[in-house]
């Protein structure tokens, strides 16, 4: 199968270019469309490589009325993305050869993205025993991100053995740094805000102890970190200085907190009810800059899919997480591209390449060059949209965005040379 997909824009090239994708691979760029080639019209769009999510809760096993890895694959296609990191916390959770490779194997079948499933730390992230971290890198999913997210390796003995273990096979333990006593019925970021809502406070600190911990203990033992949803402006600062060591540390953002404050707890809509909490606009700024510098590696959507009864009462009994996956390159456009924070390479470089490193995966995040396997992705800058939660491909609606216009359409994605996104719409 032939396709020329005509008039997009590779990165932040100022001259439209036509892309020739033959059975999978991209063939020629800059050549004129082929006479047995099915043409896609991408006028207006800028070429990106398929974006990589780092950090995405697609629930199955366990809460297929949140999301099944069907309904999360084809949001994630509409976002843009061709390839996700299907978070552990599923119910049987993913910590055997047997879970993951289950959820790879739904992954293969739903046929739109490339699921790679994240194990977890400890057995049933009950945090106490390591989990078959081996079992899982040499299973057919071939693991190489491991995380308890959702809970936080507190255990220092803990976290020190699994950073150990995974060097073996190169993986990388990615933290959801929250010291669990300093956060104990935490609410909302601890803060002004919160003191006039007379909610319980999530102070800063508890994230950046683990992380300060975290970062010498990957020091210690010579092994990789990532750092999930740093939300705070101490947070980019202990990486910087980390960074500036020599550590392997890398560290993710999410669009939320680079987006939304904690004023928006005002309203008392669980919507904005997230782990961890939406934090001050100074921490926004901070997060937006360590971004721009490179101190923050990639952003990761953090796409936690609720069901309406966990999100439709009030504050105190919300569910914590919201959806990501379809709009995350709407607010890096928003927050990073139209600011002049970041370029067109810049946006792929965290939503694409360094993602696809940190996971170590293969045909993903790869340059835009013949030769490479056609993971794309078209996306009109110039486009605004205005987010319908009835709207989504989501199985769930708890998306903070609701009724907010936003800049950038995915016009077009191809996942392995084949269209699963056209005119803005997933297909079927
Ligand atoms: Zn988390």
């Amino acid at each position: 199968m032939k396709y020329a997909i005509t008039g997009a824009r590779i990165l932040d090239d100022a001259t439209p270019t036509t892309i020739e994708v033959t059975d999978g691979v991209i063939t020629a760029l800059g050549a004129p469309a082929a006479a047995d080639a099915e043409v896609i019209d991408a006028g207006g769009t800028v070429a990106l490589p398929g974006l990589v999510d780092i950090h995405t809760h697609l629930r199955e096993p366990g809460r297929e009325d949140a999301e099944t890895v069907l309904t999360g694959s084809r949001a994630a296609a509409k976002g843009g993305f061709t390839a996700v990191h299907a978070m552990a916390n599923t119910s049987p959770v993913q910590d055997t050869a047997g879970v993951v490779e289950q959820v790879y194997q739904l992954g293969q079948e739903a046929g739109y993205v490339d699921v790679h499933p994240v194990g977890a730390v400890s057995v049933g992230l009950a945090g106490e025993q390591l989990a078959e971290l081996g079992a899982m890198a040499s299973s057919r999913a071939q693991v190489r991100v491991f995380s308890d997210d959702g809970i936080c390796v507190s255990d220092p003995v803990l976290m020190r053995r699994a950073l150990e273990y995974v060097k073996s096979f190169d993986g990388v333990i990615a933290q959801h740094a929250q010291d669990p006593r300093m956060t104990k019925g935490a609410q909302m970021h601890e803060g002004i805000v919160s003191a006039e809502l007379g909610l319980t406070g999530w102070p800063a600190a508890a994230e950046e102890s683990i992380i300060a911990r975290d970062v010498l203990l990957a020091e210690h033992v010579g092994s990789r970190l990532h750092v999930c949803h740093l939300s705070t402006a101490g947070a980019v600062d202990i990486i910087r200085w980390a960074k500036e060591r020599g550590i392997q540390v890398t560290a993710e953002a999410t669009p939320h907190h680079l987006l939304l404050t904690d004023e928006r707890v005002r309203s008392y809509d669980p919507v904005f009810k997230v782990n961890p909490p939406l934090r001050t606009q100074d921490d926004a700024e901070a997060v937006r800059q360590g971004l721009a510098d490179g101190t923050i590696d990639v952003v990761g959507t953090d796409h936690a899919p609720h069901p309406a009864e966990d999100k439709d009462c009030e504050w105190a009994a919300g569910a914590h997480g919201m959806l990501g996956l379809e709009t995350a390159l709407s607010i890096v456009i928003k927050t990073m591209v139209q600011p002049g924070l970041l370029d067109w390479a810049g946006v792929a470089r965290v939503l694409s390449e360094t993602p696809a490193q940190i996971g170590r995966v293969a045909d993903q995040g790869r340059p835009i060059a013949v030769g490479e396997v056609a993971n794309l992705c078209f996306v009109n800058p110039d486009v605004t949209w205005t987010v319908d939660r009835n709207a989504l491909q989501s199985k769930s609606k708890n998306t903070p965005y609701h009724g907010m216009e936003l800049p950038g359409r995915v016009e077009a994605v191809l996942f392995r040379g084949r269209p699963t996104v056209l005119n803005g719409e997933v297909i079927a």
